[in-house]
C-alpha cells in the first residue's frame, strides 16, 4: 500500500518533507511512466507520495517587479491559456505531448524530471530563467543551467521544491522553434532549437541560441552568442565557423528516437536557417 499525503498549503508541504521523504507527485506524467510496472500491475512507489499539483501558491502567474513567475504547479495547458504568456512560451508549450497530458503536465515536472529531452528546458535556458527553491525556512532563487546537472540530475535535496520560474519580461523581433520529432504530439524530440534576436540594421544586438536533446544537457554558449554578435557587427558573420563552434559542444547519441549523425546536421541547418534568415552571412554548408 502506499501512503499518500495532500498537504493544504506550501508550508504544510514544506514543512512535512523536511521530516518524511516524500515523492513529490505534481501532474504524474513521468513518475507514472517511470514507475510503471508490469501489464496489470499498479505503479511501484517505494516511498510515501505528496501531491502538489492543487497548492494554489504554485498555480499561480504573476508579473513582479520586471520579472514574470510561473508557478511549478502551473500545468502548460494553464500556461497556453493564460494572458501574460507571451506568444513564443506558448508556441513552445503547445507542441509538448497532446491536449490530454498538457492538462496535467506541469513547468515544475518537466524541470525536475531534468530529461535531455524536456522540451521546457531550450526555451527556459535562452530566457535565462531562474528558478524558485524553497524549503521550510528559506527561499533561493538559481539560473536554470546551475539547477539541472545531468540526464535526470539536479541539486534539489529532498527537504526543497521548486515552488517557481522566474523571467526576465524582455521582447524578441526574432523568434524561431523547432521541435523534430516522428509524430506531432506525443512524441518526445529528435532535437529541439530555439533563437532568440534583436537586429537593428542587419546587426544582432541580443541573440541567443539553445539545443535540447543533442547533449545530456540544454547547450546554450554565451561565448557563442557574443561572437555573433562581434561578427555581425563588423558585417563578417561566419554561419560555418559559429556551425564548427557548436559542434564541440553538441555531442548527440544514437538512440531509438534518432542517429547522433541526424541530430548534428538538423542542428547545422537549423542555426544556418536562422541565422542567414536575418542577418549578412557568408555560408557554405
Ligand atoms: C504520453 C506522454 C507524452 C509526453 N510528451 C512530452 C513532450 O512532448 N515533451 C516533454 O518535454 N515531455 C513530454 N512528456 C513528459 C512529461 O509529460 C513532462 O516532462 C511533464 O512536464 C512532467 O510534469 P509532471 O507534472 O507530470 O511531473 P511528475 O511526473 O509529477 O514529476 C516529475 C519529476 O519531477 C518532480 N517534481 C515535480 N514537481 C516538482 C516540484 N515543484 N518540486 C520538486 N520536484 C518536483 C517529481 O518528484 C518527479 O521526480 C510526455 C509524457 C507522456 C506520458
Amino acid at each position: 500500500m502506499v501512503i499518500t499525503y495532500r498537504p493544504k498549503s506550501l508550508m504544510e508541504a514544506l514543512e512535512a518533507i523536511e521530516f518524511i521523504d516524500y515523492t513529490v507527485f505534481a501532474g504524474g506524467t513521468d513518475l507514472m511512466v517511470k514507475r510503471k510496472q508490469l501489464a496489470g500491475l499498479l505503479p511501484s512507489f517505494d516511498k510515501p507520495v505528496m501531491f502538489i499539483s492543487d497548492l494554489a501558491e504554485l498555480k499561480q502567474v504573476t508579473i513582479k517587479d520586471g520579472f514574470l513567475y510561473i508557478g511549478a504547479a502551473c500545468t502548460f495547458a494553464d500556461i497556453i491559456e493564460n494572458s501574460l504568456i507571451p506568444e513564443i512560451y506558448k508556441e513552445v508549450f503547445m507542441q509538448i505531448a497532446s491536449p490530454a497530458i498538457r492538462n496535467s503536465a506541469t513547468i515544475g515536472g518537466n524541470i525536475c524530471n531534468s530529461s535531455p529531452a524536456a522540451d521546457s528546458l531550450p526555451l527556459l535556458y535562452a530566457l535565462d530563467a531562474a528558478l524558485v527553491i524553497e524549503n521550510s525556512c528559506r527561499r533561493a532563487e538559481l539560473p536554470i543551467s546551475d539547477f539541472i546537472t545531468g540526464p535526470g540530475r539536479n541539486i534539489l535535496n529532498s527537504s526543497e521544491l521548486v515552488t517557481a520560474v522566474k523571467l526576465p519580461i524582455q521582447s524578441f523581433e526574432k523568434t524561431c522553434y523547432k521541435k523534430v520529432s516522428s509524430r506531432r504530439s506525443n512524441a518526445l524530440s529528435k532535437i529541439s532549437f530555439v533563437a532568440l534576436a534583436n537586429i537593428e540594421n542587419d546587426v544582432y544586438k541580443d541573440i541567443r541560441i539553445a539545443f535540447g536533446s543533442v547533449a545530456p544537457t540544454v547547450i546554450r554558449s554565451l561565448d557563442i552568442e557574443e561572437d555573433i554578435i562581434t561578427m555581425s557587427s563588423q558585417h563578417a558573420l561566419d554561419i560555418n565557423q559559429i556551425a564548427r563552434d557548436y559542434a564541440t559542444l553538441i555531442k548527440p547519441i544514437d538512440d531509438q528516437r534518432s542517429t547522433a549523425f541526424y541530430r548534428k546536421e538538423v542542428c547545422n541547418r537549423l542555426l544556418a536557417d536562422f541565422l542567414g534568415n536575418y542577418a549578412a552571412a557568408s555560408l557554405q554548408l
